[in-house]
């Protein structure tokens, strides 16, 4: 449990992954962990966020993290960073950049709003039928 004086790194492409989280993901220990990050940023909108390019707070219990690495697929870790730096570009963000959660998922809600620039970062993603957030941009 989150509480209000913590601050949370998470990866940029995560920002919208979290907003279209319906519970399902790689194994228990990831639903379990990624639905409790869901839940305290949505009863804390003050809480502080550092959004990185690398592993972070939901990739902890991933069973594809080695050791701070994704090893999803060949390549993942590279892969996964590009989608991190284009999201933060789109966003007009630094990586590093830190704010209270309410007002960086106001930021992707209004950049990240026509299909083009949905399908430009998530076209490719396995999750992007189960994604509501992703759902919701491209009826
Ligand atoms: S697949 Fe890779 S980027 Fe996605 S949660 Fe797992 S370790 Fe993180």
């Amino acid at each position: 449990m989150l509480d209000i004086l913590d601050t949370i790194r998470i990866r940029a492409h995560h920002l919208l992954c979290m907003q279209g989280f319906q519970g399902y993901g790689y194994s228990r220990s990831f639903i379990d962990n990624m639905t409790q990050v869901v839940k305290d940023i949505n009863s804390n909108p003050d809480l502080g966020v550092e959004i990185i390019a690398e592993c972070d707070i939901i990739c902890s219990h991933c069973p594809y993290n080695k050791e701070g690495v994704c090893e999803r697929m060949p390549n993942s870790a590279q892969k996964v960073r590009e989608m991190d730096i284009h999201v933060l570009r789109k966003l007009g963000l630094k990586e590093g950049t830190k704010g209270r959660v309410k007002d960086i998922l106001g930021l992707v809600n209004t950049k990240l709003k026509n299909s083009s620039d949905i399908q430009d970062i998530c076209g490719d993603c396995e999750w992007k039928e189960k994604c509501l957030w992703f759902i919701s941009r491209n009826v």
